[in-house]
């Protein structure tokens, strides 16, 4: 597997690839990868003929400094996780490589897309991913690239940037992978005390009772407001929100059946640690 930490080397590698007519896929991350990367990798390197990962994380997404200022590294490990995934080479740029000097970077709106749930909670958050993903696909040219469902909305988000931006580009969603006791898998986990990992299953467990009583036929509206008032009593624990949309459109939807998409969302502040979690409400 080969490392390169310049948009010139990864553009000979790419161009010399596709020139021999392979497919190429691309998985960016911000690093400290566990197994919901990892899947993402696999998929890629089951799908593609070569697999570029990104590692890299990125000062504009992040609208709290303490968080950027503590998100884990572990760039030896990663390479070797990637590696053991199936990645072909892993892109890991220096700030300066991919911004140059200016971190200045262009409000998106997306309507719904950027302005609700995560988009009005962290303030410019899409703005920099939308600015990131973008240097990183112009950076790859790869025929597909991979992000997780973990991130719904964002995956939402770069459905649009493709489709208005990168014409042929293929953005495969990936499932969610959970940790066995239901917590969802997310590289902030790691800063978590056991006592706030404890309350942070909460998350995971409204979501799957949402689930059941949903397919049961009980309301969805009375269900997420159950959840609201049961997370207000609970200690350590702050709701930001908890809503049933459309997983593409984010249009709020609480009618669930077969194939139309809808998705319980969930976001909260444990132990100043902020957690999102998802689960498709009906099958599709
Ligand atoms: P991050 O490193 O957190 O920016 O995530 C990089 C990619 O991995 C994004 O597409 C995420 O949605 C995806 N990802 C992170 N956690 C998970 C998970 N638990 N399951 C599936 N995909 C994930």
């Amino acid at each position: 597997m080969k490392r390169c930490d310049t948009k010139a080397q990864l553009g000979v590698m790419v161009q010399q690839t596709r020139a021999v007519g392979k497919k190429v896929g691309f998985v960016p991350t911000m690093g400290a990868l566990h197994p919901g990367h990892a899947s993402l990798i696999e998929r890629a390197s089951n799908e593609c003929d070569f697999v570029v990962v990104s590692v890299f994380v990125n000062p504009t997404q992040f609208d709290n400094a303490q968080d950027f200022a503590t998100y884990p590294i572990a760039l030896e490990r990663d390479i070797d996780v990637a590696q053991a995934a199936g990645a072909h080479a892993v892109f890991t740029p220096k700030v300066v490589e991919l911004y140059g000097g200016d971190l200045a970077v262009e409000p998106v709106n997306y309507g719904r897309l950027t302005s609700t749930f995560e988009g009005k909670m962290r303030k410019g958050h899409f703005d920099g991913v939308v600015a990131v993903v973008r240097k990183l696909f112009q950076a790859v040219q790869a025929d597909a690239a991979y992000f997780g469902e973990k991130d719904l909305q964002q995956l939402a988000v770069i459905r649009r940037l493709a489709a208005d931006e990168f014409e042929g580009l293929e953005i495969v969603g990936c499932p969610l992978i959970r940790e066995e006791d239901g917590l969802a898998m997310s590289s902030r986990n790691v800063r978590m005390s056991d006592d706030d990992r404890q309350t942070a299953l909460h998350l995971s467990g409204w979501l799957k009772s949402i689930r059941a009583d949903a397919s049961a036929g009980i309301e969805v509206g009375k269900l997420l407001d159950k959840v609201r008032l049961e997370a207000a009593a609970v200690e350590g624990l702050e709701l930001e929100y908890v809503d049933a949309v459309n997983g593409h459109t984010f249009e709020p939807q609480q009618v669930t059946g077969n194939g139309n998409g809808v998705f319980a969302i969930i976001a909260a502040d444990v132990g100043g640690i902020r957690l999102i979690d998802n689960c498709r409400l009906a099958c599709s």
